[in-house]
């Protein structure tokens, strides 16, 4: 595997893999030594033209206790903000022999565009609208964790799912795991075609988040992006926090056992009430701490690993 662009490029057996190479990762979080040697001599440039906290400091963070070097570029700092083509600037770095790029950018598809054209490894941080790989894995084995395998477990995802990378990619990883997966979302933000992908591929579609909670193993609040939004989508965010948010009443619909996710960042009141951000059996810090040892996960399958280009 030299890239990660796409979790529809990865079997069962590939996710497996990286799931469980990331239980042993998750080990060296709890060293007061935070380090291993597998990267030494590496050069992981972390490229990110959109905002990010968790994806962007827990990739460096991973290189870093893996030994390799990082260097931090966003689209400001860089000659794309000069009128630098995106293609000259990827070539121009990669021409310094770097190992690997990891790219977050608004538009959708950008990193496979620029895995075609250079040599190095690419991670996609998150394009546009359309996948976020690394969060569906972080996403998969935190509820792994708690679950155990996710076979004939029932996963809903809720919210703002047109403007959701997370919701694709997890889509696609939970689906291979074999995972029930049923998608809840006022109409407006049900993206279009979805029935057809739904009938397909074996998901649910439903509008009642009240009916659904008390099935689910896990619940994953997606944030309601309205940064990506052009018009109206729902009429208040008062009316969007009692239709579709996690409010505290909705807490007691879920069974004891089932766990809650958020990929963060959260908004409070809206799609998730602090109760149940803050309820014990919310995964969001868990997400967030498996997020480190998941990225080394991938970096140690793509740079590293049987299969790596090294
Ligand atoms: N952090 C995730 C992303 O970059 C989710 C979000 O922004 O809502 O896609």
């Amino acid at each position: 595997m030299k890239h990660l662009l796409s979790i529809a490029d990865l079997s069962q057996d590939d996710i497996l893999a990286i799931l469980d190479t990331a239980t042993s990762m998750h080990e060296v979080q709890d060293r007061e030594v935070k380090k291993l040697p597998t990267l030494r001599g590496r050069t992981i440039i972390n490229f990110f033209f959109e905002d990010s906290t968790r994806t962007r400091s827990s990739f460096e963070i991973a290189g870093k206790w893996m030994s390799a070097d990082t260097i931090n570029l966003t689209g400001k700092g860089t000659s794309v903000s000069k009128g630098e083509s995106l293609r000259d600037t990827v070539l121009t770095i990669d021409a310094m022999g770097v190992d690997m790029m990891i790219i977050r950018h608004p538009a959708s598809g950008a990193p496979k565009q620029i895995a075609e054209w250079v040599d190095c490894s690419i991670v996609n941080a998150g394009d546009g609208t359309h996948e976020h790989p690394s969060q569906a894995l972080l996403d998969a084995y935190t509820m792994r964790r708690e679950l155990g395998e996710l076979e004939g477990r029932h996963v809903a995802i809720v919210g703002d799912l047109t403007h959701s990378r997370v919701l694709r990619s997890n889509l696609l990883c939970l689906r291979t795991l074999g995972a029930q997966v049923t998608l809840v979302a006022p109409p407006t933000l049900m993206p279009a075609g979805i029935a057809a992908w739904a009938a397909a591929d074996g998901f649910e579609i439903s509008y009642d988040l009240d009916a659904v909670l008390p099935t689910v193993d896990a619940v994953m609040m997606l944030r309601v992006q309205r940064e990506r939004m052009s018009g109206g989508y729902f009429p208040t965010a008062k009316e969007y926090a009692v239709t579709y948010g996690l409010t505290a009443r909705r807490l007691s619909l879920l069974q004891d056992h089932a766990v809650i996710c958020h990929p963060g960042p959260m908004n409070r009141g809206l799609e998730i009430s602090a109760d149940a951000a803050d309820a014990a059996r919310s995964l969001v810090l868990g997400q967030v701490s498996a997020g480190v040892a998941v990225r080394m996960s991938i970096l140690y399958h793509l740079l590293a690993g049987e299969g790596s280009t090294s």
